[in-house]
């Protein structure tokens, strides 16, 4: 099947970018029959999606972590291919009955950051559901009774697939529901469809598939509904070079998703892919946004060769996310990348202030004089 003609068919072309909030959804939801289930802690409706007469029952939710909206705009690719009269949209919905929460944490999205309105994680707020977003959550789950859960989210830049470089465009876990991380059947089929979705990223973006750690956090909401006996696969939207909108990304967890749904009507999970699921690369923190390295810096008139790095913030400024580039690293990050890579060559480093690159300091200097740079890049 060639799903790249496939994501393009389908992709809703009016998602774009990183900052997605309701009022983006809103007006895709209103094509659908759609439920609000209640409302956040600021009042915004959480919406919830049913549709399918299938009877494998498979539960999806997106930013629970409202600053991550890569798997949101993949969903709604998705929910176009499954409201059209396409082939394989119509054998979902005979296979299968599909939940979805497309925002959890709606306050989250508009405020962009990882927690809800209250500060609270909500991936962290599976044990005391002390919020109104994780309660919502719990209570679709306790009602729908799901056979799977695809928990949607995204990583960091900072992650690669592996140590040698290679950057993890998706990372997947199947969570551990005890703290041995012992794997017993719920576990196993989790694993089971990873494996299969590996499989088919590896044709599109080989080596940059990866395994997240495995660490039990009964507080987490996979590792929660695996204890509670429902296979939960976690899906990590992260880098690929150049798509700090993550439209590539996108392209890929569309891909992860239908080629996981179509292994489930097409076999029998049964859980026997455990080894080739721990053959899957692991993540890694070894990147940074921008690494310079061989950089003369002088310190009280003592002249060192060191390497330094910076990462972008993700900083809403008037309705739109600004990618501000700030010192994060310096020392000789041995083992480390750059998604950005300069090579000083032994210049010397410059700036404004008083030429020693320190954290949180923005990354506008020059090397050498001549050579500048600003928000991270060379201009
Ligand atoms: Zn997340």
């Amino acid at each position: 099947m060639d799903y790249i003609e496939l994501h393009k068919q389908f992709k809703e072309n009016s998602l774009f970018g990183r900052y997605i909030t309701s009022k983006d959804i809103e007006p895709l939801l209103a094509k659908f029959s759609v439920d609000v289930i209640g409302k956040s802690v600021l009042g915004k409706p959480i919406y919830k999606y049913t549709i399918g007469s299938g009877e494998i029952k498979v539960f999806m939710w997106s930013q629970m972590h409202g600053n991550e909206s890569t798997t949101t705009k993949s969903v709604f690719d998705f929910l176009n291919l499954i409201n059209s009269s396409d082939e394989l949209g119509q054998r979902f919905l005979k296979e299968f009955t599909f939940c979805f929460l497309p925002m959890v944490n709606p306050d989250g999205a508009e405020l962009y950051t990882r927690e809800n309105a209250n500060k609270i994680d909500l991936n962290r707020d599976s044990i005391d559901l002390s919020q109104p977003e994780s309660q919502l959550l719990r209570q679709t789950f306790n009602e729908f009774k799901p056979d799977y859960c695809f928990n949607l989210h995204d990583q960091r830049t900072i992650f690669g697939a592996g140590s040698a470089g290679n950057v993890a465009t998706v990372s997947f876990l199947a969570p551990s529901f005890n703290e041995n991380r012992e794997i017993n059947e719920v576990r196993s089929k989790a694993m089971q469809i990873i494996v299969a979705m590996n499989e088919e990223l590896q044709k599109h973006i080989p080596n940059q598939v990866s395994r997240f750690d495995d660490g039990f956090n009964a507080n987490c909401i996979g590792d929660q509904f695996t204890l509670l006996g429902v296979p939960t696969i976690l899906f990590e939207a992260g880098h690929y070079p150049d798509d700090y909108y993550r439209e590539y990304t996108r392209k890929m967890i569309f891909i992860a998703l239908i080629s996981g749904l179509q292994h489930i009507y097409e076999n029998d999970i049964v859980g026997d892919k455990n080894a080739v699921y721990f053959e899957i690369t692991k993540n890694n923190m070894v990147f940074y946004d921008f690494l310079y390295k061989n950089v003369k810096i002088n310190y009280d008139g003592k002249e060192i060769i060191t390497n330094f790095a910076s990462h972008y913030k993700e900083e809403l400024v008037d309705g739109k996310i600004q990618f501000n580039a700030y010192v994060s690293e310096i020392g000789d990050l041995n083992g480390k990348f750059g998604h950005y890579q300069y090579n000083a060559h032994k210049m010397i480093y410059e700036d404004s202030l008083d030429n020693i690159p320190k954290i949180n300091q923005k990354a506008n200097f020059s090397l050498g004089k001549a050579t500048k740079f600003e928000n991270g890049v060379k201009i």
